[in-house]
């Protein structure tokens, strides 16, 4: 099976008002392509380097999304490129996005990442700091990035109800600060869970938006 076919038939399943992020790390150009040839325009790429070579090499219509740990002194590589980044993590690299997207003179919209997988991480948000975190004095304070959601990963396991669990929790955080801080913010509207193996669970929860690439892409070669 090509690219082109798995991209069709995971299409035809994933219902409509479901964002699909083509999940593009590893793979060479001629891969994107083939998916771009087949109408697809959201590609999500976890390493700076490797995403800024390929935007220099693809269209100019794609929307690249940053869905790996972004290092702070990754920042101003990779803004003028991104459309979304899926992963702020902490404060310092929200900040961070903020002011440099101030120095370029432009909007810049983010997902706050968390974490309520069993694996241990130092990457993301527990639920209950994040709501402890956002609040109407951090948003006041940030006038060059927009918190356009949520990202998260559930856990890696068999289990299934852990991992329905997992996503119930990512989705009740965002219904928790549409309900409070982020209530009137138009644009708090995504939450991006859910990759090959786990999406269909993720959109039972409440995803608008997936990241799949192995099902697309085939395995990656690491
Ligand atoms: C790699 C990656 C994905 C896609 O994973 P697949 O299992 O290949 O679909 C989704 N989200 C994040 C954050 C990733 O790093």
């Amino acid at each position: 099976m090509g690219v082109r076919d798995n991209l069709m038939r995971l299409r035809a399943s994933v219902p409509e008002g479901v964002e699909l992020v083509a999940v593009s790390k590893f793979h060479p150009v001629e891969a994107l392509r083939e998916a771009y040839d087949a109408g697809q325009r959201v590609f999500g790429e976890s390493r700076a380097n490797e995403l800024c070579a390929k935007a220099q090499a693809m269209p100019e219509d794609v929307e690249w999304h940053f869905i790996g740990h972004l290092q702070t002194n990754k920042v101003r590589q990779i803004l003028p490129h991104v459309s979304l980044v899926h992963s702020v993590d902490s404060e310092r690299l929200l900040r961070l996005i903020d002011s440099e997207a101030a120095r370029l003179g432009r909007k810049v919209r983010v997902l706050l990442q968390l974490h309520v997988a069993m694996e241990e991480t130092k990457y993301g948000f527990t639920p209950d700091e994040l709501i402890g975190f956002v609040t109407p004095e951090l948003l006041a304070g940030l006038d060059h990035v927009e918190i356009a959601g949520i990202m998260g990963m559930a856990s890696n396991t068999d289990d299934e109800e852990r991992v329905r669990r997992d996503f119930r929790a990512i989705r009740d955080t965002y219904d928790r600060l549409k309900a409070g801080a982020l209530g009137g913010h138009d644009e708090f509207s995504i939450v991006s869970m859910g990759m090959s193996h786990d999406w269909p669970d993720a959109v039972e929860a409440g995803a608008n938006m997936i990241r799949v690439g192995t099902t697309i892409f085939g395995e990656r070669e690491y």
